[in-house]
């Protein structure tokens, strides 16, 4: 793999074509930008502007059409599947709108998942899960299941699950959008606690309140970037 640039991510002109029947739909049309490692961006655009796309592309879920995608410094673009499954589970965080946890798990269990998956030692990735499950304020609930828990608990479980594997960023799909607004502005300042410890982390939400806590606001219109607030 190529290796070039020190940001986390570092996409260029990125480009994503959906063929239906005769017709592309470019959802994607040449997108270009940097995160730096550290930062806390927002991906903001009304629906069909290319959110889901680009996270789908950042989180290794898919493969561009054309263009780069250097991910801590490695072109990981034209990665086959094994690949990119490889590329989330060493480096990359997920959060999600629904939590997704397992329900038959503790909570111990689901922080500790992806390390089951990287071949940890048991023990060592339970005590790596009691550490994370003490971050995110959940050490008295180890041995709870996620239906045991509130919305705003079983989001702390799964921001403790995407931090397991140390990754190089989280990725944050409208992380609030199934919890009240004070239980949302609650994860949002453990969100923001995250960045100021120096974790990178990018965030698709359509609210501009919860867009507001990112340091910087990246606003997708008709598969390009429209603008970027806070600097580039
Ligand atoms: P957003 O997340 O901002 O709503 P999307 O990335 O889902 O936007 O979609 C961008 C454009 O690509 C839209 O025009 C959408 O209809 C189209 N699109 C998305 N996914 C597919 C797909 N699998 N096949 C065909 N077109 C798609």
């Amino acid at each position: 793999m190529a290796t070039v640039s020190q940001s986390a991510v570092d996409v260029r002109d990125l480009r994503r074509v959906y063929r239906m029947g005769s017709e592309d739909v470019h959802a994607l049309a040449g997108v270009s930008f940097a995160v730096p490692r550290g930062g806390f961006w927002a991906i903001m655009g009304p629906s069909g502007s290319g959110k889901s796309t680009l996270l789908n592309l950042l989180g290794c879920l898919d493969r561009p059409s054309s263009g780069a995608y250097f991910l801590d410094g490695q072109d990981v673009s034209q990665l086959d599947d094994t690949r990119l499954s490889d590329m989330r589970l060493k480096y990359l965080g997920f959060i999600f709108q629904s939590f997704n946890l397992l329900p038959q798990l503790t909570v111990e269990e689901n922080i500790a998942l992806p390390l089951y998956y990287l071949g940890w030692d048991p023990h060592e990735s339970a005590r790596r899960a009691r550490e994370l499950a003490g971050l995110v304020g959940l050490q008295s609930r180890l041995r709870h299941r996620p239906r045991e828990l509130s919305g705003g608990q079983q989001q702390r479980v799964a921001i403790a699950r995407s931090l397991a594997n140390d990754p190089v960023f989280l990725l944050a799909d409208e992380p609030t959008g199934n919890l009240d607004s004070h239980t949302g502005e609650e994860i949002m300042r453990l969100l923001t606690e995250l960045n100021e410890q120096g974790k990178t982390i990018i965030m698709v939400t359509h609210e501009p309140d919860i867009a507001a806590h990112a340091t910087h606001r990246l606003f997708m219109r008709d598969g390009l970037v429209e603008r970027t607030e806070g600097g580039q």
